[in-house]
């Protein structure tokens, strides 16, 4: 868990984490390896709300059997932290009531949630999922990389036949489908990974695949399209000791359209260069003190060059966090080239739609009246006196202290468009009923489905891994209940 800012900041070839610039000019990250965003994430675990489970047309038995298959493997109740405790005690100050302890479930009021972290920091991910199969059924290939699906065109709908793979020395491999009945391709790769590599296999709009000279296999103007991004804006609080670390534990579901939730405990020495911002940290690109299009590699650089500089002060405390929960503002992701190791160029239009400002302005106006709660001040000692030396330099330390005019709308909203930076929830891409059928079987071709958060029409529950994980489990019973037969399948 200590770790988590540390590999999102590795930025070599071998990083687990894959940084993209979405052309909003907002650091992004995207997963690189087996496991996916469970290996480089916050850990937080929750899930869909039951409206959710509906909106989305699934079976709620098979959902609620399938949570919890993922729960006992990989999920952990967390041991709260000081910051945590003092955020869930201000929430139910300032009214983001009832108090619903500890749940998995998405309800309104302030909860806390699972985590893949144990109480010693160590990280689960969804590969230990991996450990149910059946070893003789499987064999996974990590460093492989998918260039593109391949398939038979001869028939009237194209059939996938297989895919087309790079090993780790560059070299290429195809392999083809089993000739089984019922044989598919699933292709995961994420909300990044997943519409790029239909792309590169000539499904998607007609006129930008072939500028990239791919052959077209489906003409389909949705792919890529529909993608969002829940924007992050956070607000610094300064504290006059260390708060112990944490990353995301209690969470605030709010009827505004905002979760509100938090992460501290930085610096652990007096030595400035050691310090961070944890999930907000400059480092890792959450540059949020300059408007997004003005975060260069240099502006971060120098970040880093000035950071012993910046008063210690600026380290000790913690953030409350802003995710909009259902963004109105959509954007698309294109290729730039056909190589899928590269990012494809990603656009998310943040606060594009003016119900998204306004929202985001909301959560701000409920971070403040947070901060001031009688149970925030007392559990965490805010110190008028730090908060005051912080208050001119903000920008320096790459801090987000509440805007002093917070009684001007006006500037709010520019402050929600200046201090964006992301949670990592960006989703979309494959939407279900444009490119994908409610089956997830891709539309326009056989034997190919995508399953993972490109599907998403909106983020499930206050953070989405948790719905990510389950449906998973959720496809594998239905579609091998299906292959089964109902009656023989009792046990699946
Ligand atoms: C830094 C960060 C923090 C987050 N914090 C939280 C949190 O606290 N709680 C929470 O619920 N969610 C969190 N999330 C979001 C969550 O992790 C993602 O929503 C989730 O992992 C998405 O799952 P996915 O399967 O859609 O895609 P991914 O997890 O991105 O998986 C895609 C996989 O496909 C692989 N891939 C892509 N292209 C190819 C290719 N061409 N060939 C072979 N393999 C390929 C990638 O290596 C990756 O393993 C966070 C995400 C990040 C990045």
């Amino acid at each position: 868990m200590q770790n988590f800012h540390i590999t999102l900041a590795d930025t070599s070839s071998t990083s687990v984490s894959q940084c993209f610039v979405s052309t909003d000019g907002v650091y992004n990250a995207r997963a690189r390896v087996l496991g996916g965003g469970s290996c480089i994430n916050a850990g937080f675990y929750t899930r869909a709300s039951s409206s959710y489970v509906k909106r989305a047309g699934w079976d709620e038995k098979l959902v609620n059997e399938s949570y919890p298959w993922v729960e006992k493997q990989i999920v952990h109740r967390p041991k709260l932290a000081l910051w945590q405790k003092a955020v869930r005690d201000a929430l139910l100050d300032v009214g983001v009531s009832p108090f619903n302890g500890f749940t998995y479930d998405h309800k309104y009021g302030t909860k806390v949630g699972g985590t893949i972290f144990e109480g010693n920091g160590r990280r689960h991910t969804a590969a230990e999922l991996l450990a149910s199969a059946n070893p003789d059924n499987l064999d996974v290939l990590i460093h492989a990389n998918v260039e593109k699906v391949t398939f038979d065109t001869r028939g009237k709908k194209p059939k996938a036949v297989g895919v087309i793979f790079k090993d780790e020395n560059g070299r290429k491999h195809q392999v083809f489908l089993s000739k089984k009945r019922g044989s598919e391709i699933f292709v995961s790769s994420g909300a990044i990974g997943s519409p790029q590599l239909l792309l590169l296999s000539g499904i998607g709009p007609k006129k930008d695949l072939q500028k990239m000279n791919i052959s077209v296999v489906v003409d389909n103007k949705f792919v890529g399209k529909g993608m969002q991004d829940n924007p992050l804006n956070t607000i610094f609080i300064p504290t006059k000791n260390h708060v112990e670390q944490s990353l995301i534990q209690t969470v605030g579901i709010t009827k505004k359209g905002v979760y509100i939730e938090a992460s501290s405990g930085f610096g652990q020495t007096n030595d400035s260069i050691q310090c961070h911002h944890g999930l907000a940290s400059a480092e890792i690109g959450q540059l949020s003190t300059i408007p997004p299009k003005q975060r260069t590699k240099n502006a971060i650089q120098d970040f880093k060059d000035r950071k012993q500089d910046i008063p210690f002060e600026a380290f000790k405390g913690g953030f409350i966090l802003e995710k909009l929960a259902t963004p109105m503002s959509k954007g698309e992701l294109k290729l730039i080239n056909t190589n899928p190791k590269d990012n494809p160029a990603v656009t998310f239009n943040y606060f594009s739609h003016p119900y998204d400002l306004q929202r985001c302005v909301e959560g701000i106006r409920i971070i403040e009246s947070l901060v001031k709660s009688a149970h925030f001040t007392n559990d965490i000692g805010c110190d008028e006196e730090t908060t005051e030396k912080l208050l001119n330099m903000s920008v320096k330390a790459n801090i987000n202290l509440i805007p002093k005019q917070i009684n001007d709308t006006v500037s709010l909203e520019q402050f929600c468009k200046d201090t964006v930076i992301t949670i990592w929830h960006y989703h979309g891409g494959c939407h279900v009923g444009k490119v994908v059928g409610h089956d997830y079987r891709v539309l326009g071709v056989h034997r190919l489905r995508v399953l993972d958060g490109s599907t998403f029409k909106e983020s499930p529950g206050t953070n989405p891994q948790a719905t990510v994980m389950m449906m998973g489990r959720y496809m594998g019973l239905k579609i091998t209940r299906e292959r089964l037969g109902r009656r023989g399948a009792t046990n699946v």
